[in-house]
């Protein structure tokens, strides 16, 4: 999921009227038609859904409803949020080191942040060993087995 700002109107204070309520009474008179009945049973469904998703943050929910509602006539064809520079960028995939794999992101066992290396104190340490040498101190296993192999690289 995108990380986007959660973004509220002002708060409503007029009249306000039950959309899933005005569909399960309409569901009432509708019987003798079961396929409409199971598709206003599906926009109910799909009309909570929104509203629990949305307000746990996820706003990508907005744009998935009023596609599969077919309400999406002025949908940009492109994402008008990606930068303009991105979309030509250059991108290298990067295939990390074990010494960038081992100051990879915080440690689960000993704690060390994002680039500190991990504190032997604190448990086994992986270690490369090349040719019979040990060629880095090493980390934790837990957090090689955390770190990527490989990383995307694009211009900010
Ligand atoms: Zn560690």
């Amino acid at each position: 999921m995108l990380p986007i700002a959660m973004l509220l109107g002002p708060k409503h204070t007029r009249m306000r009227v039950s959309a899933t309520g005005i569909i399960r009474n309409t569901l009432g008179v509708l019987h003798k038609n079961p396929s409409l009945s199971w598709v206003l049973s599906e926009l109910i469904k799909h009309m909570e859904e929104l509203g629990q998703r949305f307000y746990s943050g996820d706003v990508l929910v907005v744009d998935e409803f009023l596609q599969l509602y077919a309400l999406d006539a002025n949908r940009p064809k492109e994402n008008p949020f990606v930068p303009l520079q991105r979309k030509n960028a250059i991108e290298r995939i990067h295939k990390l080191s074990f010494e960038e794999r081992a100051v990879w992101g915080d440690c689960p066992v000993c704690a060390a942040k994002d680039g500190e290396k991990c504190n032997p104190n604190a448990g086994l340490l992986a270690t490369l060993i090349v040719a019979g040498e040990t060629i880095y101190p090493g980390a934790h296993p837990a957090r090689l087995d955390r770190a990527p192999k490989t990383v995307r690289i694009v211009p900010v």
